[in-house]
């Protein structure tokens, strides 16, 4: 899917309204701005289904299948989510993984998630799945697959919501997870899997060069983490030796002009998340966030949540904080219509949209 010729105005449209808040981005925003990010059309193309899970539900599940590792207590799920930096984020992350072992787990934990991403008028996502996390303990592909599309189906009937799967592998588990995530992929992936992924500690990407391309060939789009914490090196290697056709959070692309101008001159979108930023480590104050210099740079950026209980944070909330970065309704809206265009919605679906994005804009600053 062509998503280089979408405009991008961002630049031009930023920084243009009355804004206070920028010596704290965490503060509450104006009660208008808290109406139009409600009423904007969202989509969300970097979340996790499994780090989107809520306390509540990581609580009871681990009580169920007795993972000892776990808190038995709000309170300490709350604490044990403090990070101390990404390698721990991931240690924590895939303990909690550990909670989901059959259909209803997969499907309870989808359909909880659909309906908090519909409750935020978040009206389509892409959502990672850490699958190599389920097939390394001995869950099938078939019980993970049939519990997440029994719960799409349901939201989309339900909410109206539109999920899609970007079934994924941690680096650092080495190629042979990666072959053996594509495998059961392809043998028993549905049609709504859209993309294959990369995720976990950011090692070198070059061995996993041919992975990608076979994922292509079937028909799989590349769509890596790169730059969150490993350097621009990991993004030129996700442009140049897995061809991503977007990249997951790509902050670190800032640190190389060569490589800014490259992301800039082919559109590739990238997938920017900051409260998960500050949260694992990769900036250290919201307010040092690279997310306006990046749209001043002219990158097509999208706004995500990437995990959004495990970083206190949900879409509505990233919104929020980019505003507190100093981007006003027109350039809030405009990341929502990036989040369209990069996405893998039809033509038709995301002129609709598009157009639905405009009129709340103009309807909230007529
Ligand atoms: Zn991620």
């Amino acid at each position: 899917m062509n998503v280089r010729t979408v405009p991008d105005r961002l630049g031009a449209a930023r920084r243009a309204s009355s804004f206070d808040a920028m010596s704290d981005p965490s503060a509450p925003a104006a009660p208008d701005i808290e109406a139009f990010i409600r009423d904007l059309p969202k989509v969300e193309l970097h979340v996790h289904l499994e780090g989107s899970m809520q306390p509540e539900t990581l609580l009871e599940l681990a009580a169920e299948h007795r993972v000892a590792e776990i808190p038995d207590t709000l309170a300490g799920i709350r604490d044990w989510y403090a990070f101390r930096d990404f390698p721990h984020f991931i240690d924590v992350y895939l303990t909690s993984v550990r909670t989901l072992c059959d259909e209803e787990d997969f499907a309870r934990l989808a359909g909880d998630v659909a309906a908090r991403l519909a409750a935020q008028n978040v009206r389509y996502a892409e959502l990672h799945v850490s699958l190599y996390g389920h097939l390394m303990r001995g869950v099938p592909a078939t019980v993970v697959f049939a519990g997440i599309e029994h719960a799409r189906i349901a939201a989309e009937r339900e909410h109206g919501i539109r999920l899609r799967w970007i079934p994924d592998f941690p680096g650092d588990y080495g190629v042979e997870s990666g072959e053996e995530t594509l495998d059961a992929v392809l043998r028993h992936g549905p049609d709504s899997v859209v993309g294959f992924g990369v995720g976990g500690i950011e090692v070198d990407r070059t061995p996993f060069a041919g992975l990608f391309a076979r994922a292509r060939a079937e028909g799989l789009h590349s769509l890596p983490h790169a730059g969150e914490n490993g350097g621009p090196e990991r993004v030129w290697e996700a442009l140049d030796l897995l061809r991503a056709e977007r990249i997951g959070h790509g902050i670190d692309a800032m640190r190389d002009p060569r490589l800014v101008d490259r992301l800039a001159e082919a559109r590739v979108p990238v997938d920017v998340s900051p409260t998960s930023n500050l949260r694992t480590g990769g900036v250290a104050d919201i307010g040092d966030h690279p997310l306006p210099r990046m749209l001043d740079a002219g990158l097509l950026v999208t706004l995500n949540s990437d995990d959004p209980p495990m970083f206190g944070t949900d879409l509505t909330n990233e919104y929020r904080t980019a505003h507190g970065l100093g981007l006003d309704a027109a350039a809030l809206a405009g990341l929502a219509r990036n989040g369209v265009a990069a996405s893998y919605l039809d033509g038709a679906e995301r002129r609709r949209l598009t157009e639905e994005i405009d009129a709340v804009l103009a309807a909230h600053t007529g």
